[in-house]
């Protein structure tokens, strides 16, 4: 079962929402724009395997994605975790075109896509260094001794592999596509044949790694150097993008396909999150929202029933509770 179910990261949706509202005259506009596509085509990889991982039988398996969790002295970040009776298994997802080779004896991984050749570090290495990660965490925390296993997993079937290595053969089960990971994952459980836990362990364990998952949460803008100056205010039209929508008579209307909603404000208070404060004032919502009464904008803001904290002008309102991680 998908006990942590598949969903974009707290950092890519704040990418998504910097790449929404970043002023395209900004120098850095496309800059940014590549990093949230290949951030995304990463998210989309890991997706990509939710389908040969609901293969599996829906009992026997833990299934855990996007867990960022502490071993005792660091932080470390895993893809996907799928717990069951005989094994942990860890998967590095890539999305990655062309040809990749595996270059094993200098631990880099070499991308050759339309003529272009790009090298990487070994995820091999970095799979390695999760596995310990994963044993000290399980240490740390006083759970099972249970072995760990780690998989490349290369998430587009066009993408073709190559080992360099005398005995390729050897890496059958360690850099797979994906759609051989039930197959991959029934052989690695072979290998610590007979079982070293119980299907009730497992299932008092999983509780653990949600609570201990720690979400990264930072300023996205001072970690970009970006000042808020750069950041487009307003409401965004859900048809068709335009920004800002007009607050008339109770509804945003869109200036440019004329469209109108009652609600179009939750959107950009959710973005007001991502990008500056769990919490906001009826200044700053107002300046963000582009409204000009502050008795409409006190309205709004109590209409979203979201808890509160303070009086009078300096009242917060806790929209952090308006996004659901
Ligand atoms: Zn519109």
């Amino acid at each position: 079962m998908f006990v942590k179910p598949f969903q974009k990261s707290y950092s890519l949706l704040q990418l998504e929402v910097l790449v929404k509202r970043l002023m395209a005259s900004h120098e850095q506009f496309s800059e940014f724009q590549d990093i949230y596509k290949n951030r995304m085509a990463g998210y989309k990889g890991e997706f990509s395997t939710k389908y040969p991982l609901s293969f599996l039988p829906k009992d026997d398996y833990f299934i855990f994605h996007n867990l960022r969790l502490f071993d005792g002295s660091h932080y470390f970040q895993l893809d996907i975790l799928v717990l069951s009776i005989h094994t942990a298994i860890i998967l590095e997802v890539k999305n990655m075109a062309g040809t990749l080779i595996f270059d094993i004896p200098s631990h880099q991984l070499i991308q050759i896509n339309r003529d272009a050749k790009k090298a990487f570090q070994d995820p091999l290495v970095q799979v390695d260094r999760q596995t310990n990660q994963l044993e000290k965490f399980l240490l740390y925390h006083s759970l099972p001794k249970i072995p760990v296993e780690s998989v490349v997993v290369i998430s587009s079937p066009s993408t073709i592999i190559k080992i360099n290595h005398e005995h390729p053969a050897s890496f059958e089960n360690k850099i797979i596509h994906a759609v051989r990971l039930p197959q991959t994952i029934s052989s690695l459980e072979k290998k610590h044949n007979p079982q070293i836990t119980t299907l009730n362990t497992i299932a008092a364990m999983s509780p653990i790694f949600l609570e201990n998952h720690s979400e990264l949460k930072q300023d996205i803008l001072t970690k970009s150097n970006l000042s808020s100056k750069v950041i487009k205010k307003g409401v965004i039209c859900p048809k068709c993008s335009a920004i800002p929508m007009s607050r008339k008579r109770g509804f945003w209307l869109c200036l440019s396909c004329k469209a109108s909603y009652q609600d179009a404000h939750i959107n950009a208070l959710k973005d007001y999150v991502y990008l500056f404060d769990p919490y906001i004032s009826n200044q700053k919502a107002r300046e963000f929202l582009m409204l000009s009464s502050e008795s409409a904008t006190r309205n709004l803001l109590t209409s979203l029933n979201v808890p509160r904290i303070g009086e009078r002008k300096g009242r917060l309102y806790k929209i952090g509770t308006l996004i659901d991680n």
